[in-house]
């Protein structure tokens, strides 16, 4: 790794734990006293205010205006050379000795002040399963160490397609579901509160330029596709994808949230950071071949406080255990000729490292509930209400740390009766 901290005149900006250097740059919406939501990047211990960068004349992007929306999907779908100038114009505003300074100082907003929005329209949603460790502990669990991987799983990066309308971003509360459930020992299921209620630990790429329907891209133009990355929990209801899932996959199991952390982190910024896949196990096919490294080092965790507790720490891992990179999800997804769009966000799948509290759900933490997992003054199966989940990511270069933004949600209590209205 070559990259060194480029050093901003923002306060706090050059802190090496600071997740907001100049060399990250994230992109958010944001809304403050004044006004209402606006494109912003984080810098420091504030948010520069970039749609009023845009409209007093100091940031000319090609193509403007583009930031006179509150969402970042104009730039997003801009293309590489938009994005490389955004950065580079940023840069020479925010960097310590810029003449600008004076000019740009009144755009920047303190980030405690401000209200963080989703920073793009989610125009669809996937969800893979791309982790290695995850899926051999899920399917340990349903199908025997035998047959812990599905046959295809070293073949394909298996996915579904999920609801864009259940993304949220971090800081919404998520309502425990209802659904229908049926025990081993039942006869017919029931109808009732998720009791098996999990989070998953995943990073979710954000797609930018869009491909042309029937033709399928290239790992390598797929990678060059991809704008940035996410924190993102698919908030999973065991209970109910036991009973649902085959054999169409997961539905309403996994349709009732699914939040992403505030700031979209650049490709540009994780450079640095690449890493390449673990060794395949059996060759892939041609067009799934990566050319050069596509993984990150991104070191993950997982926080659960209860109602007025302290928070516990319940997993620690990293983005380079995923077995398939979201350049390989995304060309495999486009390999039938499946048009992808800009504002598509891809869920990497779960991603758990091999060491037990290097798990990325509660579901293999506890090991299907039967193993609890301690937490200060307590202990977890799986979510119970009111307890908030926080996920976090950051890569580490030398004097300066790239950060994501929490990617937090509590759980609040089910309805007590979804069809009250409908009588007996
Ligand atoms: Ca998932």
């Amino acid at each position: 790794m070559n990259s060194r901290l480029i050093r901003s005149w923002v306060q706090g900006a050059n802190a090496a734990d600071c997740p907001f250097p100049l060399n990250n740059l994230p992109c958010g919406v944001f809304a403050a006293d004044q006004g209402g939501p606006r494109c912003g990047v984080a810098i420091g211990d504030c948010v520069l205010d970039v749609a009023g960068l845009e409209k007093a004349g100091l940031l000319s992007l090609p193509g403007a205006p583009l930031l006179d929306v509150p969402f970042w999907n104009a730039v997003m779908g801009a293309g590489p050379a938009v994005w490389a100038a955004l950065r580079a114009r940023l840069t020479a505003l925010l960097a310590e000795g810029s003449a600008d300074q004076a000019v740009v100082e009144p755009f920047l907003v303190p980030l405690s002040g401000v209200e963080l929005r989703l920073p793009f329209v989610v125009r669809e949603y996937t969800d893979f399963y791309s982790g290695r460790h995850h899926a051999a502990n899920v399917g340990r669990m349903f199908r025997g160490a035998e047959n812990a991987l599905p046959p295809n799983w070293l073949h394909i990066p298996i996915g579904y397609n999920g609801r864009a309308s259940s993304v949220v971003v971090s800081g919404t509360p998520v309502r425990r579901p209802w659904g229908q459930v049926k025990g081993p020992d039942h006869a017919v299921p029931s109808f009732q509160p998720s009791r098996r209620f999990d989070f998953e630990l995943e990073v979710g790429a954000v797609i930018g330029t869009p491909s042309v329907h029937g033709q399928p891209v290239t790992v390598a133009e797929a990678d060059a596709m991809i704008f940035g990355f996410v924190l993102l929990n698919d908030w999973s209801a065991r209970d109910i994808q036991a009973w649902e899932y085959q054999p169409l996959g997961p539905f309403q199991a996994k349709a009732t949230a699914t939040t992403i952390s505030p700031w979209i982190v650049m490709k540009a910024a994780l450079e640095p950071f690449r890493v390449p896949a673990p060794p395949r196990e059996v060759p892939l096919l041609p067009y799934l071949h990566e050319p050069h490294p596509m993984l990150y080092d991104i070191a993950l965790e997982v926080g659960l406080r209860p109602e007025g507790g302290a928070e516990t720490v319940i997993a620690r891992t990293n983005y380079r255990e995923m077995y398939y990179s979201a350049p390989q999800q995304l060309a495999h997804h486009t390999s039938s000729g499946c048009a992808m769009n800009t504002g598509d966000l891809l869920g990497s799948g779960t991603i758990s490292g091999p060491a037990r509290d290097s798990r990325g759900s509660l579901l293999e933490l506890s090991w299907g509930g039967d193993d609890p997992v301690a937490i200060t003054g307590a202990t977890r199966t799986f979510i119970e209400d009111n307890d908030t989940i926080t996920l976090r990511g950051q890569c580490r270069g030398p004097g300066y740390t790239i950060g994501f933004g929490d990617c937090t949600g509590k759980v609040i209590p089910a309805l007590a009766d979804p069809y009250a209205r409908q009588g007996t």
